[in-house]
């Protein structure tokens, strides 16, 4: 197969153009990375699962009307996607104090919220991600007023699928990122689910035992992140056949 052009390589997925005008090939990485990438290692099989793990979300979505980038998997790590146009921005959604929410107003974890909170961060890993009120991305233009309506209203429906998917198998969804995209049809710009979704960017506490079931296994050392992602899946019925991942992960750096 000839080689293909690389359009992006992110900390854990490489985008290729795709074989269309207009798509792209997205690759998942079995790198993993915390603290802007202060922590990294490799999780033999991460990528498989997140792969599969964000198509499941993705088609779920679009089963409910949510527009995604989704367009089919390709194989165990590669998925053909639509290109969009970035919104530089990390939309988060939290129902459940956690991470830097928790460390911020001194709450405890798992404390719940009155009402899901939507909060961005600045997409740029040299500041680290900063959170930014919406002032800020009206007045540099990364998104107008109608766009952060719009995208309020995407991660709000995002929110109540993936709450009530993850509740249906015993797991509670403290918070979650996503990343949104704008497409072009004809003269209409419409904004749209990008990224990924899979437990590199959700907060997933199993509901019994609050075990974690998400990136904080590996960004506070826990136990096995690959287990982990795997619990998940095998409840969500989203089980690769052949993944098989090492006890330890290897230490890259
Ligand atoms: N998140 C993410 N990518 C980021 C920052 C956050 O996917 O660059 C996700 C994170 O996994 C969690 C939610 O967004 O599910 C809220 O993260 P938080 O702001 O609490 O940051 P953290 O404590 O992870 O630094």
């Amino acid at each position: 197969m000839a080689r293909r052009k690389k359009i992006y390589e992110g900390k854990a997925k490489i985008l290729y153009e795709g074989p269309e005008p207009g798509t792209y090939v997205q690759y998942f990485k079995d790198d993993a990375t915390a603290y802007n990438a202060e922590k990294r290692a490799t999780i033999d099989g991460k990528g498989v699962l997140n792969n599969r793990l964000s198509e499941f979300f993705m088609t779920g979505l679009a089963g409910i009307g949510v527009p995604t980038h989704f367009i089919k998997r390709l194989n165990m790590r590669e998925q053909l996607i639509r290109a969009v146009e970035i919104i530089p921005l990390e939309v988060i959604v939290r129902n459940f104090a956690a991470g830097s929410m928790a460390k911020r107003l001194g709450m405890d974890e798992g404390t719940p919220l009155p009402r899901p909170i939507i909060e961005f961060s600045y997409k740029d890993d040299k500041l680290g991600d900063p959170l930014v009120p919406e002032e800020y991305i009206i007045a540099f233009g990364w998104a107008s007023q109608q766009d952060l309506d719009d995208i309020v209203a995407l991660a709000l429906r995002v929110n109540d699928f993936l709450s009530g998917v993850m509740h249906g198998v015993g797991i509670q969804l403290v918070d979650f990122k996503i990343e949104v995209g704008r497409v072009w049809e004809g003269d209409f710009m419409r904004l749209i689910v990008a990224d990924e979704i899979s437990p590199d960017s959700c907060r997933l506490w199993d509901k019994e035992t609050g075990r974690k079931l998400d990136k904080d296994v590996f960004r506070r050392d826990l136990g096995d992140l690959a287990d982990a992602y795997t619990e998940v899946a095998k409840r969500l019925g989203v089980m690769p056949s052949n993944v098989t991942h090492q006890t330890k992960p290897t230490l890259i750096n």
